[in-house]
């Protein structure tokens, strides 16, 4: 076996396979893979081999994009048939909701270029009589969609690899990760037969890896535990079921052709045909988590015993749907281990902590992500980059805060939930209330609706104070839901009187030291504020696209407190510390603290702002205190509001007059409790995070993880007055030299009465796309729909028209100026 190896892909699956094969296609060309049995023996074996397109994401809609088209090319390259059947896909709707939500995931499709058409259910049962559709709404069809033979497909990318100069290594089990400084030192165990179970054996070679991708499946826990991560990729138990031929369905194939795989997802199953039968997969409640901490040796490929309890509604729902299947026996069933994740989406991209390290476990659809996977992973490796932004998939998105059983249990809930309706202000229930800061339980009694970010309790909006337990979940739509008159209201408070916000879930970061200044001035884009004032900068990528946007307060000649998304927490500090420890030698050593969890932040925001924070502060002459010669739009100040020692910060992302109170979190509830009582004269609203979410479109207040990402710059963001051309900063050779490939616009919109776009959808000028929205809303000020998105920069001029496709219609939509509310931000900066 090869010992020196530039990458080492640890796992034979068709994930860890379609990663070698791209390595090797990206031009890396030492590269082994190791498995410690068959190529396939993990979950790939088993896996029914639906391609499905349908995808409510961006980055995942790419990657499965990609791998159906890849999938198409390689037998022409390796010779291999992958069994890739063209049948299509046909998702049937049994509600009008339903429907809204093909429409869209449609408008999504079409900003990645996937195809597809709507069917009636006429046209349904005109095509496939045995399919009952009385009870339909309608369906969105794929026609270039399918099924794949999961074996068949890896062995073809194997193949594929091999030729491409990829070595790949069966029974050899990769025991322990040790990195040296500049390499992985990689210990792998001969694996042998004994009594059918498969036996680490005396033989063992270290394997010295410039990078190492774990690809493991469900040994995720395990390649955890090697590399002192936590990996929320546990499995859950995924059945499928195999009939015997249906008279029917054979007779009707005499003359047709196969059936699409047909979904019905109100009923939460997929059906295919196989060999005059019908495969029923259904996605059925209260499937168990499996292998919390390790895979039995003795599981090998196997299975575990079928429960036809479990998913007896859901082959009732199969029946009811192809009534010819109800006199058909059963001939095969598979209950096979399926990762998950708790948003499930796979943990794609760098370890968290590690260099070199990079993971790719936790898939669902691993056989459908794995051509895309490895295409975009191999660009991560070998330029530094994917050409799409891969942070809804990156492993950092979960923080420190996540343990065994939040994984488990979030997990068998994802994997309930696969065909629930994905509202897009759906918010998930299971594992909550976890992380509440202390005013969580006054915000509860005060009608807060609360939304998890990051694990976080954070209230979305406030509703009506005797509201039952339901009444979020009944409030969500893909239109306007229940919720959307309070958010609407609360918009409109903090524009005309004032509101108050909890932002405490934000990323908090501390740092200082003699070379803190000399360092942030490198890693940042923008001019570093002077001390007392802060700036709103960007760390970039080594391609100049934007990695994280930070608020910098600076409170000392060195000493710099930087905020950042709370969604993205592990995400910022990784990279911050990973910045600070390969600088070392240039800017000497760099403190790094970590202050999230310690200070909580309240946003106090609107007109009316001034004089709820002017009766609470106590200061020697409080008329003056927040004045703005005394506190300047773009300062902070250290105040005491009551008994409370505050960081006040003059900044508010909606736009209006207002402060950011940084407070000790153990003061939150003292804090809390005096703002109330100073804001009731003033008619303070209690102000969630969705009202916030519209109110920062109006001012054209770009959001990291959706206007910002590592697929534009702060150029291509329109941000260039953050950007500081005439000084040197990490990343600014790449961002100039990439130009503006597509520019970030503000647009109002004359939507349907009744929706706002979510930010997810196609924007076109006349037939041709030329772009799509990233964010979307209402805006309370110019009483329409609202959103921001990225078109070809010669369209992002003030009063272009364009149209926004939204319920499979278009809607005029207009590039306005950026900063629409207040351009000059003259009610930010009123003196008082
Ligand atoms: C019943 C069922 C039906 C499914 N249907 C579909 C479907 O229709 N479409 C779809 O896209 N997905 C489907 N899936 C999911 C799909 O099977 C998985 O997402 C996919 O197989 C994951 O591939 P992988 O390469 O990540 O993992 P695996 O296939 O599990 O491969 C991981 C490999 O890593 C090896 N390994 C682990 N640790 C080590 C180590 N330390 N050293 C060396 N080797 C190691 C294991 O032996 C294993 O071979 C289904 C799953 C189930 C259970």
């Amino acid at each position: 076996m090869k010992t020196h190896v530039k990458a080492l892909v640890v796992g034979g699956g068709a994930v860890g396979t379609g990663i070698a094969y791209h390595l090797a296609k990206a031009g890396w060309d030492d590269v082994m893979l190791l498995e410690r049995d068959e190529l396939t023996s993990g979950s790939t074996w088993h896996a029914a081999g639906l391609l499905p397109l349908f995808n409510m994401g961006y980055a995942t809609s790419h990657i499965h994009d990609y791998s159906v088209k890849f999938y198409k090319t390689l037998e022409e390259e390796t010779g291999l048939n992958a069994g890739f059947y063209v049948v299509g896909n046909l998702r049937m709707a049994q509600s009008q909701d339903r429907m809204d939500e093909y429409m869209l995931y449609a408008s999504t499709a079409e900003t990645v270029g996937i195809p597809y058409q709507w069917m009636s259910p006429a046209e349904i049962k005109d095509r496939w009589p045995l399919v009952r559709t009385e009870d339909l709404k309608g369906a969105i069809y794929h026609p270039t969609d399918g099924y794949i033979n999961p074996a068949d497909v890896t062995q073809a990318m194997a193949k594929g690899a091999r030729q491409r100069g990829v070595t790949i290594e069966r029974k050899w089990q990769v025991d322990g990760y040790t990195w040296t400084g500049d390499h992985w030192d990689v210990t792998c165990t001969k694996m042998v037969e004994k009594g059918g179970n498969l036996v680490p054996s005396d033989e063992q070679v270290v394997v010295h890896a410039e990078h190492v991708v774990t690809a493991t499946g469900n040994h995720a826990q395990r390649t955890a535990r090697l590399l002192g991560l936590k990996i929320p990729a546990i499995p859950v138990e995924h059945q499928y079921i195999v009939t015997e031929p249906d008279p029917a369905l054979v007779d009707w194939r005499k003359a047709n052709s196969e059936h699409p795989v047909l979904r019905d997802a109100d009923a939460k199953w997929y059906v295919r045909e196989e060999r005059g039968g019908w495969i029923l997969g259904p996605y059925e409640r209260n499937a168990p988590a499996r292998f919390l901490y390790d895979v039995p040796e003795s599981f090998r490929a196997d299975l575990f015993p079928l429960d036809l309890e479990r998913i007896e509604e859901e082959y009732m729902s199969m029946i009811h749907r192809i009534p010819s299947s109800e006199t058909v026996g059963l001939k095969d069933d598979y209950n096979g281990p399926i990762c998950y994740t708790p948003d499930g989406n796979p943990l794609v991209g760098p370890a968290p902590g590690l260099r070199n390290m990079w993971l790719a476990e936790g898939f669902s659809f691993g056989i459908t992500a794995a051509g895309g996977t490895g295409y975009y992973l191999a660009q991560m490796m070998v330029e530094g980059e994917a050409e799409i932004d891969m942070a809804s998939l990156d492993p950092k998105r979960y923080g420190p805060w996540m343990t065994t059983e939040y994984a488990a249990r979030k997990n068998e809930e994802c994997y309930e939930h696969v065909y629930i309706l994905h509202h897009p202000d759906e918010e998930r229930e299971a594992c909550r209330p976890l992380r509440t800061a202390p005013a969580y339980d006054r915000q509860k009694a005060l009608g807060a609706q609360f939304g998890q970010v990051n694990g976080w309790e954070r209230p979305n909006y406030y509703g009506p104070l005797d509201a039952p337990d339901s009444f979020d979940h009944d409030a969500r739509s893909f239109r306007r839901g229940g919720w959307w008159q309070y958010a609407h209201d609360e918009a409109k408070a903090i524009r005309e009187g004032v509101g108050l916000i909890d932002a405490t879930a934000f990323a908090k970061h501390v740092v200082h030291g003699p070379g803190a200044e000399a360092f942030l001035d490198w890693f940042t884009c923008n001019k570093l504020p002077r001390v007392g004032r802060i700036n709103l900068t960007y760390a970039l990528t080594s391609h100049g696209t934007t990695r994280t946007e930070y608020t910098i307060l600076r409170e000392a000649e060195d000493r710099f407190v930087l905020i950042s998304a709370g969604a993205w927490h592990a995400y910022d500090r990784d990279f911050l510390l990973k910045a600070v420890a390969d600088t070392e030698d240039r800017f000497g050593r760099i403190n790094v603290e970590d202050w999230t969890t310690r200070y909580g932040v309240f946003a106090l925001a609107g007109p009316k702002s001034r004089e709820v924070l002017g009766s609470l502060i106590r200061d020697a002459d409080p008329a003056t205190a927040l004045s703005n010669k005394r506190f300047p739009w773009l300062s902070l100040r250290q105040v005491e509001l009551g008994m409370c020692p505050t960081v006040a910060v003059r900044v508010a992302y909606t736009g209006e007059l207002g402060w950011e109170l940084h407070h000790p979190i153990e003061m939150q509830t003292y804090l809390w409790d005096r703002l109330m009582e100073a804001g009731e004269p003033h008619g303070l609203k209690l102000v969630g995070s969705r009202a916030q979410n519209w109110l920062r479109q109006e001012k054209s207040y770009r959001a990291f993880g959706t206007e910002l990402g590592r697929d534009a710059t702060p150029l291509e963001a329109g941000l260039d007055r953050f950007v500081d051309l005439e000084k040197e900063f990490h990343g600014k050779e790449a961002m100039v030299e990439t130009g503006v490939r597509a520019k970030c616009v503000t647009v109002l919109i004359d939507g349907p009465e009744d929706a706002d776009p979510w930010g997810r959808e196609a924007l076109y000028d006349g037939e041709t796309k030329v772009g799509r929205l990233t964010s979307g809303g209402y805006s309370v000020a110019f009483g329409k729909s609202i959103g921001m998105g990225y078109v070809s920069p010669e369209l992002a001029v003030t009063g272009q028209k364009l149209t926004v496709k939204m319920f499979d219609r278009s809607w005029p939509a207009e590039v306005v100026e950026d900063s629409p509310y207040d351009p000059t931000n003259a009610v930010i900066r009123v003196d008082g």
